[in-house]
């Protein structure tokens, strides 16, 4: 991007947020290449799949992302992306109100609904984030349609705005959301 540098940016996100619509668009909007994190880690044989879980080793992918993907021009698609030694982190948000609605949509279980709607609550990739990498950019999709996040994420890009977060408080729209939480005891 600047200078005619090779960039390496993570698309992520709470599962169900709208990361691989986006990454793909991102990708194909730069010319960059779309890179699926999971398919990644499976194709260089990282870490072993249980049940429907994929367990990653950590350090390895992280080792194989930098030798395959640094100097690439590459958009990476993730909910662990951002754990990833990468140029830029972009975390989509969305109200989680929609992250339920989109993962019971997907037939996950009322816990992984729950797991996730309360991730997304609380910023858990944005925490997580914070502690790797200074080039953050969170975007909130809600209400917005993926063409419009993804010129969001462009004219940030190419205004060379590196970093912009602490946008969303879904605190403020806690009652929205307790239907989707497995609160109490079972
Ligand atoms: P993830 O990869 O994060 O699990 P997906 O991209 O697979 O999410 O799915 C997100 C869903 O939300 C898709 O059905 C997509 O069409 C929809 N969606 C609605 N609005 C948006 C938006 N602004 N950005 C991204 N996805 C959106
Ligand atoms: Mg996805």
């Amino acid at each position: 991007m600047v200078g005619g540098e090779k960039m390496l940016i993570a698309v992520s996100g709470t599962p169900g947020v709208g990361k691989t619509t986006v990454a793909k668009l991102l990708a194909e909007k730069m010319g960059y290449d779309y890179v699926d994190l999971r398919e990644f880690a499976l194709k260089h044989r990282i870490g072993e799949i249980r049940g429907d879980e994929l367990e990653i080793e950590f350090d390895k992918l992280a080792y194989y992302v930098k030798e395959k993907l640094k100097n690439r021009n590459t958009v990476l698609d993730g909910h662990l992306s951002h754990l990833m030694p990468v140029d830029q982190i972009i975390i989509l948000r969305a109200h989680p109100k929609l992250i339920g609605e989109r993962l019971k949509e997907r037939g996950y279980t009322k816990e992984k609904i729950s797991e996730n709607v309360e991730a997304e609550l609380v910023d858990v990739c944005l925490l997580e984030a914070l502690d790797e990498n200074e080039a953050i950019i969170e975007v909130d999709t809600t209400n917005k349609t993926p063409e419009e996040v993804v010129n969001e994420i462009l004219s940030l890009l190419e205004r060379g705005i590196k970093r912009k977060i602490g946008i969303v408080d879904w605190g403020k729209v806690y009652d929205d959301i307790i239907p989707y939480l497995n609160l109490g005891g079972d």
